[in-house]
């Protein structure tokens, strides 16, 4: 439970304006002012910029965003490329839902909206993909709209100033975080004002409220956060309850034909729906068997490769990789009428994979430039 005591202590304490004031003063001295996605109120930019960057670091967005706005532009664009094109650009990124729902939802704009974003963060937040703090920041950027943003690192600087003493994805606390959200918007409403403010919260958290170890001596807020004059940052935001998942095994079979390994595509739905990936068997099944009465392949070797873990939000995927090289028909080499192809690595590495994939793809790659495999 929130100590109710602390909650109608820091409302009454902190005056909004005081706050905003002080983030939006900060943001223009100390904050971010040049990254690609800034200086436009296009939402279609600002969309695309704030989607790659959920769970991504700035500089691993850069120069994912700087190809996908090259090679899809406007929303119409997005909407016309296939699913693959779309997945193939986003490859490495991690979270292809992400990628999935940017298609999904260019389709629905043109389709149901002649291709004009909604400017309402209420509307956008019903599209695929656009959860409400995202949809509000779009809505504030482009349409000045006055709502409160509160993605992870908005969280964790609420939590902190506040004293927040509850898990913040926790319902409650992530209610009372919202209630505090919007309580604490600057008191001007002009578009100038809300963008300023919304970007200094942005900023603030991937500059200087990180994760571990803030840098409180540089923080506008050091003179009345919580955390920091209870000497309490290490410790908030309390963490999220420590759950042990479940672990599954599987075996993926990097199947080589001199220099082309076979690549499948898995289902639209599931875990990597879509995308490429390496055949998949049981761990207790043989691979050289798989491949003789499965893919009417002869196996001639093998060597297993050190096991991959992959974390999903509720389990753990261990990889156990079987390099085998095998002897196909040469004529049925390019089918990709059945999701298969066989692609030299270079090529594989450029489709829609999993990052799990490309790591075998490239462990591989070492492995055959080495010599070691024969
Ligand atoms: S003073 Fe430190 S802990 Fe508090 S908001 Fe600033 S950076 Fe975060």
């Amino acid at each position: 439970m929130i100590h109710q005591a602390t909650k109608q202590f820091r409302i009454a304490a902190v005056t909004p304006n005081s706050f905003a004031d002080r983030l939006i003063l900060w943001q223009r001295a100390c904050g971010r002012h040049s990254l690609p996605w800034q200086g436009t109120r296009d939402p279609y930019t600002i969309w695309i910029s704030e989607i790659m960057l959920q769970q991504t670091q700035v500089s691993t967005v850069i120069p994912y965003y700087e190809r996908f706005m090259t090679v899809f532009p406007n929303v119409a664009s997005l909407a016309a490329a296939s699913l693959e094109e779309v997945l193939a650009m986003w490859s490495g990124l991690g979270y292809y839902s992400r990628g999935r729902n940017l298609h999904r939802t260019a389709r629905i704009l043109l389709e149901q909206y002649d291709g004009v974003f909604p400017q309402k963060a209420l509307v956008l937040q019903q599209l695929p993909g656009i959860g409400r703090s995202t949809a509000a920041a779009i809505a504030a950027f482009a349409f000045g709209e006055y709502c409160a943003i509160l993605d992870g690192n908005v969280k964790r600087i609420l939590a902190r100033y506040l004293g927040v003493n509850e898990y913040p994805g926790e319902k409650t606390a992530e209610k009372y975080l919202w209630e505090l959200a919007e309580s604490l918007l600057p008191v001007e409403k002009d578009h100038q004002t809300i963008a300023s403010y919304t970007q200094a919260l942005m900023d603030l958290g991937a500059l200087v409220c990180v994760r571990t170890q803030p840098h409180c001596q540089r923080c506008p807020l050091q003179a009345d956060c919580n955390a920091y004059q209870s000497n309490r940052t290490a410790v908030l935001p309390v963490p999220r309850p420590r759950k042990i998942l479940p672990i599954r095994e599987t075996m993926h079979l990097i199947l080589l034909d001199q220099d082309r390994v076979l690549l499948k595509r898995r289902p639209a739905t599931g875990i990597w729906g879509g995308l490429w990936c390496f055949p998949e068997i049981a761990v207790d099944q043989s691979g050289v068997d798989y491949c003789e009465k499965n893919l009417h392949m002869q196996a001639l070797k093998f060597a297993e490769l050190p096991h991959l873990q992959h974390m999903f939000t509720h389990f753990k995927l261990v990889i156990r990789p079987l390099l085998l090289s095998v002897t196909y028909q040469p004529a049925h080499k390019e089918n990709s009428e059945n999701n298969t192809l066989w692609l030299t690595i270079e090529e594989a590495l450029q489709q829609a994979i999993p990052a799990p994939v490309r790591k075998l793809l490239l462990s591989t790659r070492s492995l055959l430039q080495s010599c070691i495999y024969e």
